[in-house]
């Protein structure tokens, strides 16, 4: 089987390798139907040699003897599922090899940190390859601007005008999370615009004036609404629409989000057609087929957001999401530019180094200095409920025991890391554990004490739900 990490993937390397195998390689992936579902099923249990192109949930096909099993780009984060149960297809794929006795070759030009970090306790052997990663089209935009740190500039959106005006389109990758500073009346929720060019105003909160990035224009905002004469008050507006709003309006722009795929997939269609100038995207992109040759512009905007570091794992995760977007993305005909305000940051220069080496010893020395994976496990206890008073009793009492059970085994730590999620009226609260081990039996022995106390308390506290999430992302 060769297992990959969406079905876009396992789609792109089935296409590769049919001309080759012809009918001895099937596709297994969420885009199949029932009926070739079956099929592969009986092929498998008739025994005769298969290949399986597979995305994440053929690593539930019931193998009967399964003789090699390869992942792909074994360090994309997409094999790790977003909703419960959280099961990391690279880490299930792994355990099916060893359950098969097979053999088991990961596949990267990127390796995971756990993965080499695995080679070098020789837990994995090591093939290498040659291999360049070009990141010559790649410049660094310099933000750093004395008024404010807001991250959206005359510079940027006359570089995106030029790509559109030269029948180029244009990529901005942002997290979910990023925001303009404006200003709007108190009362009847006007924004703040321009006078001369009707484009919205940017709050400098430092400096706590407004000012049109277009003409230049500076106002301090203690002015009273033209309208109803109220009081302006500061707010934020999300920068996709802020773009849409400020740019000249017969650009085609649409916005890929995370929870409607149905949506996603005709917008990129229209922007595969040319028929969308400007694409608002985050790393959902990486799951939709996009033809890059018309694209003239990639800009991550607010870099700095992820080299801040908020998980131990943010900076792997940026390395391979800008890696992912260079093999994607970018091509001879466009350039990708990192938007930062600190052009000396030492992230930064260690992305750039592209010293693979470099980069690992980094992470890992800060890994074993702060007891994070490899050098412990880390496990997500998730607990779901609308009323907070018993979410918090049953908290107390996870802590409580797990504590105790501490000083019997001495290996698990809790952390008083204990936060929250609000969706709507439920609450969801995450208790992290940490488990230090030296042996895979004691995070065996671990793992059940874990699961007792839920067993514990689930009866205890009814209507609660748990989730596991073990090595989250
Ligand atoms: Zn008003
Ligand atoms: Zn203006």
């Amino acid at each position: 089987m060769i297992l990959c990490s969406s079905h876009i993937r396992s789609l792109y390397i089935y296409n590769h390798l049919i001309k080759h195998f012809k009918h001895k390689i099937l596709l297994y992936n969420s885009k199949i139907n029932k009926k070739d579902k079956v099929y592969i099923w009986k092929m498998i249990i008739s025994g005769d040699p298969i290949i399986i192109i597979g995305s994440k949930s053929s690593v539930l096909i019931p193998f009967g003897n399964l003789d090699l099993i390869i992942i792909d780009n074994e360090n994309d984060f997409l094999f790790k599922s977003n909703n419960s149960p959280y099961y990391n297809a690279r880490d299930v794929g792994i355990f099916l090899g060893k359950y098969h006795n097979a053999s088991i070759i990961l596949t990267s030009d990127n390796p995971s940190i756990i993965s080499y970090f695995n080679v070098t306790i020789g837990k994995y052997g090591l093939l290498r390859y040659k291999h360049k990663t070009n990141y010559m089209r790649l410049k660094l935009l310099n933000m750093y601007n004395k008024y404010d740190n807001n991250f959206i500039t005359n510079n940027i959106l006359k570089k995106i005008q030029y790509n559109v005006n030269n029948r180029k389109q244009v990529i901005l990758y942002h997290s979910n999370n990023d925001y303009i500073n404006i200003v709007k009346c108190t009362k009847c929720n006007k924004i703040l615009k321009c006078i001369k060019c009707n484009k919205i105003l940017i709050y400098y909160v430092l400096y706590n004036f407004v000012q049109c990035f277009s003409c230049k224009n500076k106002i301090y905002y203690e002015i009273k609404c033209n309208i109803c004469q109220s009081n302006y008050t500061q707010d934020k507006l999300d920068i996709y629409n802020f773009i849409k709003i400020n740019l000249i309006n017969n650009y085609k722009i649409d916005i890929i989000t995370s929870n409607n795929n149905d949506k996603n997939i005709s917008i990129i269609k229209e922007f595969n057609k040319k028929n969308i100038n400007i694409i608002f995207c985050n790393h959902m992109i990486f799951d939709y087929d996009i033809k890059n040759y018309d694209i003239g512009l990639i800009i991550m905007l607010n870099f700095d957001k992820y080299l801040k570091r908020p998980y131990y794992n943010s900076f792997e995760n940026i390395n391979n999401i800008l890696h992912k977007i260079y093999k994607k993305l970018v091509c001879n005909n466009n350039e990708l530019l990192l938007q930062t305000f600190d052009i000396t940051q030492k992230m930064l220069q260690i992305i750039l180094s592209k010293d693979y080496f470099y980069y690992y010893n980094f992470e890992i020395e800060e890994r074993k200095q702060f007891l994070y994976p490899p050098f412990c496990k880390i496990i997500y206890i998730e607990l779901i409920h609308n009323n907070d008073i018993k979410l918090k009793n049953a908290i107390q009492y996870i802590l409580d025991n797990l504590i105790t059970q501490i000083d019997n085994s001495n290996q698990i730590l809790i952390s008083d890391n204990i936060f929250l999620k609000k969706i709507k009226n439920i609450k969801k609260y995450i208790i992290m554990v940490k488990i230090y081990f030296n042996s895979t039996k004691k995070l065996y022995l671990a793992k059940i004490i874990i699961m007792s106390n839920i067993n514990i308390i689930s009866n205890k506290y009814k209507g609660i739900k748990f989730q596991i999430n073990v090595d989250p992302l």
